[in-house]
């Protein structure tokens, strides 16, 4: 049966990490087996800056990142290959030539059209080098282009994927010819073979997709955590590992911002009772979390989201009109015509505040228009706090402190807004 296993930006973050990489697979026999892989470290990160200068036409700094992007690739090549890096560098050459050129034919196109054809070499260029290096360690491996096998409309930036075509594309993937499969998460491309690109931290619904397609036994997702835990542990000083939950509750943790799984990653899972495992790539021996079907677990420990960089409006009828439901419709309306989307809604009688990320290029538009019908207070530099299976004990000791701008509560999620000023530092969860 079909494993896919999906490594991250800091599992590849280097040579060594590359090398640590070659070593756990050794350890992995079965075949077939599907690897999904990210851009190097924050390459991601770089390859927009790198945009955003290709657009200012700030060319003397376009030209330092793509020379910074170009180096960092080859010397890692270098590390890894020493006398034998002539043929991987060359081929990193050229990934780094087309995206120079691709930057250069495409600066006047749209922005999120420009960003699809060039911020995915990140994982063109990765894959490029792990899978050499695999091959280097004495595994078999494949290159696979996602380009040719994750097919998409495009909505750029965002691209929906057309299932059909992908599972007939995708179908070939698994041979039993003893070879790993190496490809790149987060890109696919159009019918036509335009590329795309499925929203950040994407790779991980990339390897969704392809276990879904290929009634994969399970996926892995290798992280530098140990599992799942029931708050970042890296923001939590006594947070858990959850080992064992359900897709519905592991759902309702990464779209309220648990960033360790992305969101779209469980549907197609879900959907085919395929596992996904979260495990450690620097420890073997730790145990993993697994969600499944299994629910039984789901309600024992109460689990906390930290959502930073949110901005609050605060929208009301200047007439003293009522908040009713084609008001609200309309405000939604602008929202999602804005390719935004509210982290907390809140009504009142004469109000409506909306909880958002603050993605200026998108916020600044929709602030404009809500300004030419509506009065609108906003706030900003908020911290969003989700928990999920609270009492009000945990509730009040969390919010004890803190000012809250905004709330919201159901059976089984509350959530606070604080300013993040009240935020900072280690957290400690009470009881
Ligand atoms: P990747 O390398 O796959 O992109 P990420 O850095 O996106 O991995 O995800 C791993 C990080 O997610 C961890 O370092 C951790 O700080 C963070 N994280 C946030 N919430 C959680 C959580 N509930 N459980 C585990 N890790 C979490
Ligand atoms: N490299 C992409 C990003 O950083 C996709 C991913 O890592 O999942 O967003
Ligand atoms: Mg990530």
């Amino acid at each position: 049966m079909t494993q896919v296993f999906k490594f991250g930006g800091a599992s590849i973050q280097d040579a060594a990490a590359i090398r640590r990489l070659g070593k756990l697979l050794a350890r992995f026999p079965a075949r077939p087996l599907i690897v999904v892989v990210s851009a190097m470290g924050k390459t991601t990160n770089a390859l927009e800056a790198l945009l955003a200068e290709a657009r200012n036409g700030k060319t003397a700094d376009y030209h330092d990142r793509l020379e910074t992007l170009r180096r960092d690739h080859l010397s890692t090549v270098e590390t890894l290959f020493g006398a034998k890096a002539g043929p991987v560098a060359e081929r990193v050459e050229a990934l780094v030539n087309e995206l120079d050129q691709l930057h250069r034919q495409h600066a006047s196109r749209d922005r999120p059209f420009h960003y699809d054809q060039t911020v995915g070499f990140g994982e063109l260029l990765s894959t490029t080098i792990v899978s050499a290096w695999l091959h280097e360690a004495g595994m078999a491996t494949a290159w696979r282009d996602a380009r040719e096998l994750v097919v998409t409309d495009d909505c750029h930036q965002a691209a929906n994927i057309d299932w059909e075509t992908t599972a007939k594309r995708v179908r070939g993937l698994a041979a039993d010819d003893g070879r790993i499969r190496v490809t790149q998460g987060f890109i696919g491309s159009t019918s036509e073979g335009v590329m795309t690109t499925l929203g950040r931290e994407g790779s991980d619904f990339s390897a969704a997709i392809l276990a879904h397609c290929l009634e994969a036994e399970e996926v892995t997702i290798w992280k530098d955590v140990p599992g799942l835990f029931n708050a970042d542990p890296r923001r939590f000083d006594n947070a858990v590992q959850l080992e064992r939950i359900s897709y519905d509750e592991a759902v309702e943790l990464a779209w309220h911002g648990a960033k360790v799984i992305h969101p779209k990653t469980l549907g197609p899972l879900q959907q085919k009772s395929i596992p996904l495992t979260v495990r450690s790539f620097e420890d073997l021996e730790a145990p993993p979390s697994t969600i499944g079907r299994d629910t039984r677990f789901d309600t024992q420990t109460p689990s906390l989201v930290l959502r930073d960089e949110q901005t609050l409006l605060e929208i009301r009828p200047r007439d003293f009109a009522f908040m009713d439901e084609p008001r609200q419709h309309d405000i939604l309306g602008r929202l999602v015509e804005a390719g935004l989307h509210a982290n907390l809604i809140d009504a009142g009688a004469m109000r409506l505040s909306l909880c958002l990320d603050g993605h200026p290029e998108r916020l600044e538009p929709l602030i404009t228009s809500l300004c030419t019908d509506y009065a609108v207070v906003r706030h900003e530099d908020l911290t969003l706090l989700t928990i999920r299976h609270a009492d009000d004990a945990l509730l009040a000791a969390l919010s004890s402190g803190r000012d809250s701008l905004a709330e919201r509560g159901n059976a089984d999620t509350a959530q606070r807004l604080f300013p993040s000023t009240q935020c900072q530092g280690t957290w400690h969860i009470p009881g």
